[in-house]
């Protein structure tokens, strides 16, 4: 991988459409031709021959079937690193973005700043070469568009961002090259996803740029705590309980994994490299190292197939939220362990279709779970709800429950051995957790950008002291 703006050259295969000087020439050459076509002339017998040889037409059906209307195809094709590019196993692939697309790129629902505006090709298409800035531009776009539709066709409805309102439509702004420094964040008061860039730790003079933009998991990261503080605007403050925090996190980093487990030829190329079982290592829970830094890990950035437990993690959030995340994946290994039917089905299809289902649960989980102080065990509790209505096997609870059991985050009344029924709630484990901290705010040192943010540190609630003291106070409006 380049790490200057210069890029490369790309591969044949992946130069999809004519250039504007292409059609151009062509149509010029066309009307020449055309100049030069002799016309057909034809005889009388000709005629005669064509008239009584030519099939009699049947009548004509009335009324006549309407065909489908297709409707006008707005669609942009674009090229996106499939993972980072540090990944060798994925590279750049091509991804077909739906709607109005233009110069930026820019859409209804996201633009892009500080960097030059890409316009489309003749063909509507943004095709840049990887490397540079315009690539990037493209590429952060393309992701954070396949995560916002991911998590729009999961919750069945449009997902506003935090300040949209029914007079505020105003997109969210996607830095790709926000500036120097080892961060990638998003700020609901900037309306934004920043993504920095840095130098490679350790590296010998002059050191690689690590461009973060570059990371479909960073990108899909960011942009799910962006997604999450629409559905749920009081989780993401710092004093709440450290749980609610590590769910933030947590939606964070699944939101990386789903996103890539929704594209058919990742599921595939996860399929092979693990022999379809989920917990051997791969792409998938473990993550380029250099890219960790810049979400404050000190590993790689997927971590989710690990055996936390809660007695085993403090309250940092990011701590905390690998016991959640870890247990979805969990869930997710053994949802795919039981849906796979190898004689009737493809297992990477399977792969597909089981992601989109636990992703869809997960999403909808969240929306059930209360507006502030939420547990993982409210969530956990409100999946076990939601999978039993949509009418799925009851494995798909057990799994919920046993893994969230083995984990310390819920007490199970009955034997793991036996069937979840009934609509009991799960209790929670009582950990130290649960409650708000000393110290009036969570320990987030360890997490992402966004969770170290200064405006979610701070509460309103804490003005309040100050505020008792300014409605004491003299002058302004009496009233
Ligand atoms: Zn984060």
């Amino acid at each position: 991988m380049s790490d200057t703006t210069e890029g490369y050259a790309l591969p044949v295969d992946l130069v999809p459409t004519p250039t504007r000087e292409y059609n151009l020439v062509s149509a010029h050459e066309g009307a020449i031709r055309q100049t030069f076509r002799p016309a057909i002339t034809f005889s009388a017998t000709d005629i005669s021959d064509l008239t009584t040889e030519a099939p009699q037409a049947l009548p004509l059906p009335l009324p006549l079937p309407k065909p489908l209307p297709l409707p006008f195809d707005f669609s942009s094709r674009m090229l996106v690193f499939k993972q980072d590019p540090t990944v060798t196993e994925i590279g750049v692939r091509k991804v077909l973005v739906r709607g109005l697309t233009t110069t930026g790129p820019r859409n209804s629902r996201i633009q892009l700043q500080g960097v030059a505006p890409v316009a489309p090709n003749s063909m509507n298409d943004f095709i840049q070469s990887p490397g540079t800035e315009g690539f990037d531009a493209v590429h952060t776009f393309a992701v954070v568009q396949q995560t916002l539709v991911m998590a729009q066709r999961a919750a069945g409805a449009t997902i506003k961002w935090q300040w949209n309102s029914t007079t505020n439509t105003d997109p969210i702004n996607v830095s790709p090259r926000a500036g120097i420094t080892m961060n990638a964040f998003y700020s609901r008061n900037e309306k934004a996803l920043k993504f920095f860039q840095f130098a490679k730790p350790g590296a010998p003079a002059p050191a690689p740029m690590i461009f973060t933009c570059r990371s479909l998991d960073i990108v899909a990261h960011e942009t799910g705590h962006a997604i999450l503080d629409s559905l749920k605007p009081g989780w993401i403050g710092a004093s709440s309980n450290p749980q609610t925090g590590a769910l933030h996190e947590a939606f964070g980093d699944l939101t990386a994994i789903f996103l890539a487990l929704s594209q058919l030829d990742q599921a595939e190329a996860l399929i092979v490299l693990t022999k379809g079982n989920l917990h051997n290592k791969n792409f998938l829970s473990s993550m380029a190292e250099e890219f960790g830094p810049a979400l404050g890990r000190d590993n790689g950035l997927r971590n989710a197939d690990n055996d936390k437990k809660m007695s085993e993690v403090s309250s940092e959030v990011h701590d905390l939220s690998q016991v959640f995340t870890g247990g979805i994946y969990d869930v997710l290994a053994d949802m795919f362990a039981h849906d796979r039917n190898l004689s009737k089905e493809d297992e990477a299809l399977t792969l597909v279709q089981t992601g989109r289902y636990l992703y869809s649960l997960l999403l909808r989980g969240i929306q059930g779970a209360p507006a502030a102080n939420a547990t993982f065990a409210n969530v956990v509790n409100q999946m076990l709800t939601i999978t039993a209505a949509d009418g799925k096997p009851v494995e798909y609870r057990n799994f919920l429950r046993n893994h969230f059991t083995v984990r310390q985050v819920v007490v199970s009344p009955t034997p793991l051995t036996q069937d979840f029924k009934g609509k009991a709630e799960l209790m929670a484990v009582n950990h130290p957790h649960l409650t708000v901290q000393a110290s009036g705010l969570q320990d987030r040192s360890r997490c992402c950008g966004t969770m170290r943010l200064r405006e979610y540190q701070t509460d309103e609630s804490m003005f309040e002291e100050e505020l008792k003291m300014l409605r004491k106070g003299i002058g302004g409006t009496s009233k």
